[in-house]
Order: structure tokens, then sequence, then C-alpha cells
């Protein structure tokens, strides 16, 4: 068992406004917030988009009872990284208490955050006001060049270059050294050289890789974001050595997102897409990244064989046999002589095989989404989505 465990988690990934639409599904549609805990526990809270809510929930569950304590540094006042706050459940419980860090806005002066909070839970934008957040809060201004220590973690701000203003932070834990880089322009000479100081040697370096860089070059240019191009450039001249690409667009799809970090991962190996429920530990041992379980359809014990080819860990390529053993499905379409009703309930027994000619059976509970007159003469086309069993088939093994 390690003792300097340090962990990271990313609530919300996506930047400037949050997506439903279901091929930002496998990425995820929450906007930035990230959760770190240092190795002796005490928890930071980067940024509050729309991942703060579930994070809430979270917190809420897991420690109940008990009073929630967290440091939350927000690096700037756009929507995307405060949009969270009035659904953070946390911050109506008297028995909580949050230390915010954050800058002085050019535009608001001193007490910027407070003015952006009062602001939020207040009418006409929001039913309840400002005096509903019971929970205990300070409030502290930093800003860029700025070092400070919380706990034994050592944190640094760095100015970055985006309108109105950034903040991004690095944190130094006995487990390991993160840095947190989103909404950042390259191409200022000053604020490059800032992120550079404030990267440099990292073991996870999180980074603005919102646009292509032909978009970056041309229709996004002074729109305050970056690209994977930059990220890996950046990535190399600091040495650090995990890059997570980070704040994608709400107009890349899934597959975008994908050709991105294929494309960096040719530049830089050790390069991660942020993904809604990923968790990254940090420790003397090194750097490990996990996903949240994400296969949504319904799940069936079963034997397959297989030829599965792929590329490892070292960037190789393989190709072997191999034994599917459990096997989710969203739905299928199959060719029938009847005709069912649409929303009616249906059974699908498949008979599966390996290659010992054992076999097994998929029985599968769906719900008819679909019909048409098919190709085939006398056979109906039918779409049909699996549903979870009232009481699971045991499957025959
Ligand atoms: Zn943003
Ligand atoms: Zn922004």
């Amino acid at each position: 068992m390690t003792h300097n465990l340090a962990k990271l988690v990313f609530w919300g990934v996506r930047g400037s406004t949050p997506t439903l639409e279901r091929d930002t599904w496998r990425y995820g549609g929450n906007t930035p917030c990230l959760e770190l805990t240092a190795p002796d526990g005490t928890r930071f809270i980067l940024d509050c988009g729309t991942g703060l809510r579930m994070l809430g929930n979270q917190l809420t569950q897991a420690l109940r009872g008990q009073g929630i304590h967290a440091h939350i540094l927000v690096t700037h006042f756009h929507w995307d990284h405060i949009q969270g706050i009035p659904f953070f459940h946390p911050f109506f419980e008297s028995h909580n208490r949050f230390h915010f860090y954050s800058f002085q806005s050019k535009s608001l002066g001193p007490n910027s955050l407070q003015q952006v909070l009062q602001a939020q839970l207040a009418s006409p934008y929001f039913p309840v006001d400002v005096t509903m957040m019971t929970a205990a809060r300070e409030f502290r201004e930093v800003t860029g060049g700025e070092k400070w220590e919380v706990n034994g973690t050592r944190i640094t701000a760095a100015w970055l270059n985006h309108p109105q203003g950034c903040l991004g932070y690095r944190f130094d834990t006995s487990g390991g050294s993160i840095v947190y880089a989103t909404d950042n322009e390259p191409g200022v000479a000053e604020f490059d050289q800032n992120l550079r100081q404030l990267a440099h040697g990292a073991d996870v370096l999180i980074y603005d890789a919102q646009y292509s860089p032909e978009q970056l070059a041309t229709d996004r240019k002074g729109w305050g974001h970056s690209s994977w191009l930059e990220a890996v450039k950046i990535a190399r001249e600091t040495k650090i050595r995990n890059l997570i690409l980070f704040h994608h667009d709400p107009d890349s799809p899934d597959k975008v997102v994908d050709s991105f970090l294929s494309a960096a991962r040719q530049e830089f190996p050790a390069t991660w897409a942020a993904t809604e429920g990923m968790s990254i530990t940090l420790s003397e041992r090194g750097v490990g990244v996990s996903m949240r379980e994400s296969r949504m359809g319904q799940r069936r014990r079963i034997r397959f064989s297989a030829t599965v080819s792929g590329q490892s860990e070292d960037g190789t390529t393989f190709e072997e046999k191999a034994t599917v053993r459990d096997l989710s499905l969203q739905g299928a379409y199959l060719c029938l002589s009847s005709r069912p009703r649409l929303q009616s309930e249906m059974r699908v027994v498949i008979e599966a095989a390996d290659d010992q000619k054992r076999s097994s059976l998929l029985s599968l509970r769906g719900t008819v989404v679909h019909f048409d007159l098919g190709r085939e003469k006398n056979q109906n086309g039918v779409g049909v989505v699996f549903i979870e069993d009232p009481e699971p088939v045991r499957p025959r093994d």
C-alpha cells in the first residue's frame, strides 16, 4: 500500500457550454470541474462548471452527516467555469466549509468572486438568493506568480492568455505534480513563457485542446483557446510526463476528439483525452489512469470466440484469438415474418458457440422501436432496443 497517493477525478471536461448530443456522451457533456484529493486527504475542487453538481451529490452521499471541507480554485469567471455553483447542494448546508481562490477581475474590482456568486444567485436568474448559501465561505484573491501552501500541497498560479484573464494552477503534492491550464491561447510571448514555467517537469499537464490546429489558425483565432498540436509542443518543451487534452469543443463529437487524441499520441505517446469520470492517481509508483464504467447496454455473460487486434501499451500492434466473456447490447435489427407491434415487448434468444462448440444462450428482453417491410419477400425489418430483465435469465455456461 502506498501512502503518498494523490487522486484526480474529472467531473466535467467540455468547454464553453454543456452538451447533451448522443455523439458527445463518450467523453462527456459537463463543463469543467475537477476534484483533486491530496495524499493527506485535503480536497481541492478546480473550477465550478456543470460537473460540480454531480460532485456535490457524490460528496453528500459519501460523507453523509460529516461536514464537507474543500478548497475551490476558480480559473476565471466565464459561464462554463461557474455555472455549476447554484446546483452544488453542499453550499446550502451550514456544517460545510469552503475556501475559494480566484483573481480580482478588472471589470468587477475587489471581491470579484463574491460578486459573481451574488449575481448568479439573484433575481431574475435564480429562485433563491445568496443568503441561502449557508455553508461557511472564505475568499482569497490570488494573482499570477503567487505561490501558497495548503496542508503541505504547494500551489502556484500563473496568468494565461484568455479574454478577461484566466489563471493556470500547479499543485505539487507528495504524490506528484499536476498542472491545470485550461482556456489559454498560444502566441503571446509573456503568457507562453508563464505556461512553460508553470508546467515544467510536471507529472500531469491538463491543457486546453478545444480546436483543431486549422481552426486555431483561422476562424477561431482570438477566442482564447488552443489545440492538440500546441499541447504536444508544450508537453515536449516542458518535459512533462503525461498530457491530458481538455476543454473539448461543444461542437466536437466523440469521433473528432478521438482524431485529436490519435494525432497527439503520434507526437507524444503519453497523451489522454479528458473523459467524464476518468481518474488519475499519482504516487511514487507513477501515474495511473482509469475510466469509470461506461457500458450502458444490457450486459450478458456469454462465450464467443473472436479475433482481436489492437495496439499494445508500447505502441506495437497485436492480433490474437480470444473469448468474449460478456457483451453489452443496446439493440438489434432483425428480419421476421411476424409483424410485432411498435412499443410492445419482445424476447430475443441468441445461441452463441465458442471454438470448442460449447454454446451459451443470450436471452434478451427488448421493446420494439422500428418496423419496415424489409428487403426480402415476406420478411419484415424489426428494430428492438434491449431493456432490463425484471429477473435476469441465468445464462447457460
Ligand atoms: Zn472555458
Ligand atoms: Zn473562458
